[in-house]
């Protein structure tokens, strides 16, 4: 199929209208939103998401995001909501947070790839809300990558990985934040962090100080354990060189990484001079939110380096340096080098 390029920065009003019309008649368009750039369909529409899965090649239990421009829409999507839900959403809404919660009846059935649940989101970027309001559609929208690829957080990354495989692009600014959405489950007995982005672990704790963080943000799943969110399973924003996170200070990263042949390097901005062989720096070390913003796309370029191996710095666990971690380990296949 012949990809629409609908370009929101030279005439918004004639993108918004055809996204949302392409939507309504159970069609698949890529979107912006703050996090990185979306794959939308009607969650109403099961046909329309399993177009998503297949343009994508995701595996099927891996469940979708669904999103709402406002929280009055939120009974329309879940149920049994309870008050601690309203609480997170008046703190972290519209923003890049993202609740599990019971699934309502109208949902289509593939959204949720099997589960009672549904995770809902409300997200701050005006081009998806304005499109979900003149489709009168929530919209479920996984990353609108080739699965198992980094998320896309440009136009041309989308391009790129799904061109002539979904019905339209939007195409608008670069995404801000650059890491996927937090995602807290409220289904559980205690809430439970399956996914740390840019609303943090101290963030939630302000509201939910029973918060348990899920063993899959930062260790490989065991076998036979069941994911508590699905897509944690799977390999997941591997370039085709081989990567390893590599943990020390900088001196140190900067010999191990000089002592390489056939070698790149991802690294912060403060040791890029002293990097003797192929690199990319992907921010301060000190700014976790440009280390969150430059990470998939640098982790896409690294192909173009061609070199056997890729060694990249990993960031503090702290704040948002933790969703940046917790993207970078799944990168790297969980192989860690510790300096
Ligand atoms: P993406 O759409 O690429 O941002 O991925 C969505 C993430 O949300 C995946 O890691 C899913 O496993 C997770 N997710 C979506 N729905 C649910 C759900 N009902 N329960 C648990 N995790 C979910
Ligand atoms: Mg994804």
């Amino acid at each position: 199929m012949e990809t629409l390029k609908l370009d929101a920065i030279a005439d918004y009003e004639n993108s918004i209208n055809v996204a949302s019309e392409i939507l309504n008649g159970g069609g698949i368009v890529a979107v912006p939103t703050e996090t990185v750039y979306g794959l939308a369909a009607s969650a109403y529409n099961d046909d329309a998401i399993k177009s998503i899965f297949a343009a994508k090649g995701r595996p099927q239990d891996n469940p979708l995001i669904v999103h709402i421009s406002n929280l009055d829409m939120l009974s329309d999507i879940a149920c049994d909501i309870p008050d601690v839900a309203y609480q997170c959403a008046r703190a972290f809404w519209p923003g890049p947070f993202t609740m599990v919660l019971p699934k309502g009846d109208k949902i289509a059935e593939s959204v949720s790839g099997g589960l009672k649940t549904v995770a809902v989101r409300f997200p701050s970027d005006k081009t998806i809300c304005d499109i979900i309001e003149k489709s009168g559609l929530p919209l479920a929208a996984p990353s609108a990558n080739t699965s198992g690829k980094p998320s896309p957080t440009t136009a041309a990354h989308v391009i790129d990985d799904l061109d002539g495989k979904i019905n339209a692009v939007v195409i608008g600014g670069d995404c801000m934040v650059g890491v996927e959405s937090t995602v807290v489950s409220l289904v559980g007995e205690k809430p439970r962090l399956l996914r740390p982005g840019a609303v943090t672990p101290e963030q939630l704790r302000a509201i939910l100080p029973e918060l348990i963080v899920d063993d899959a943000v930062l260790e490989k799943l065991k076998d036979g354990v069941a994911a508590a969110s699905p897509g944690m399973k799977y390999k997941h924003y591997a370039p085709n060189t081989t990567a390893f996170l590599v943990e020390g200070c900088s001196n140190s990263f900067v010999s191990f990484v000089n002592s390489k042949e056939n070698a790149a390097a991802i690294c912060f901005e403060e040791e890029y001079y002293n990097v003797n062989v192929p690199k990319m720096s992907y921010g301060s070390k000190r700014d976790e939110s440009t280390l969150a913003q430059n990470v998939f796309s640098c982790l896409r370029d690294i192909d173009s380096l061609n070199v056997k191996e890729v060694y990249i710095h990993a960031p503090s666990k702290d704040g948002v340096g933790l969703a940046v971690y917790n993207r970078l380990i799944r990168a790297c296949g969980f192989e860690v080098i510790k300096l």
